[in-house]
């Protein structure tokens, strides 16, 4: 599942063929993709796209007007910009052609993603950020996550949770609590001030060598240039359970945390 880095790279490589293009139209080729279902893509023709924006593994496009549309890529979303003539791939549920000749296509074969349409940006962002989302992950500091102190749950869980912090998932939760030496199963309001300031710190690491990287590829994920990503060779934990660990040599467990398959290192990564 695409998560920040993939998402963040999307938006890169969508901004050269987005920024000042002009929308001729926008189709939805499967009903149930679009949120909400009527929304009017046709207000959308004409209007030139200044603006896109990432928060968590959300993605924004924003038109001159402020008509906004979010893309969310689920597990197997992807959204490339393609020339018009070239073959539709299968999946593809939603196109926007540019009068330049290009589209930007989203599929998603298993239809976990989807597109919302708003009539401004400020709405966009009422309902899909303010109150819904904790901070996007690489502007977390140590005072974002102050009131953990008081909270319940396990350090895992909140992390997935994105209320806290927006825009990690399974593979950038696990490397980053293994680089600090933290318990997935970690009780928040057990970890000090100084334990949280070494949490946000691996967790900029792990996200700043991925962005470098280009994301992670595991299966499906393409940028919008259709290019994979190489973070899956830096890896440290994910996907290693069972084998040894880099640092400590023991082998990696596996175990279920909020329902996702979580890799740790017993002997490196302490409960506290
Ligand atoms: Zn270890």
């Amino acid at each position: 599942m695409p998560e920040l880095p993939e998402v963040e790279e999307v938006r890169r490589t969508l901004e050269p063929v987005v920024i000042g293009a002009v929308v001729a139209r926008v189709r939805l080729l499967r009903p149930g993709y679009l949120t909400p279902p009527r929304a009017p893509l046709v207000h959308l023709n004409g209007r030139t796209v200044v603006a896109t924006h990432r928060h968590g593994k959300k993605l924004f496009c924003r038109c001159d007007d402020g008509q906004t549309l979010m893309f969310h890529l689920g597990m197997s979303g992807r959204l490339e910009s393609s020339p018009a003539h070239l073959p539709l791939p299968p999946h593809t549920h939603f196109i926007m052609d540019l009068t330049s000749g290009l589209q930007i296509r989203m599929r998603d074969p298993r239809r976990f993603g989807g597109v919302w349409y708003y009539p401004s940006f400020e709405k966009a962002c009422a309902a899909e950020i303010h109150g819904v989302l904790g901070v996007d992950a690489l502007h977390l500091t140590a005072a974002h996550l102050s009131h953990w102190s008081a909270a319940r749950g396990r350090l895992k869980a909140r992390l997935l949770g994105q209320r806290d912090v927006a825009g990690l998932g399974n593979i950038y939760v696990d490397e980053a609590l293994w680089l600090c030496g933290l318990s997935p199963l970690t009780l928040v309001r057990r970890l000090s001030s100084n334990l949280i300031q070494k949490l946000v710190e691996a967790i900029h690491l792990v996200l700043q060598k991925s962005l470098s990287a280009g994301g992670t590829t595991l299966r499906d994920y393409r940028n919008a240039a259709g290019q994979p990503g190489g973070f899956a060779a830096s890896l440290q934990v994910y996907g290693r359970g069972g084998r040894p660990c880099f640092r400590c040599g023991d082998n990696l467990k596996m175990l279920v945390v909020a329902g996702r398959t979580t890799v740790y290192c017993r002997h490196c990564q302490k409960s506290r």
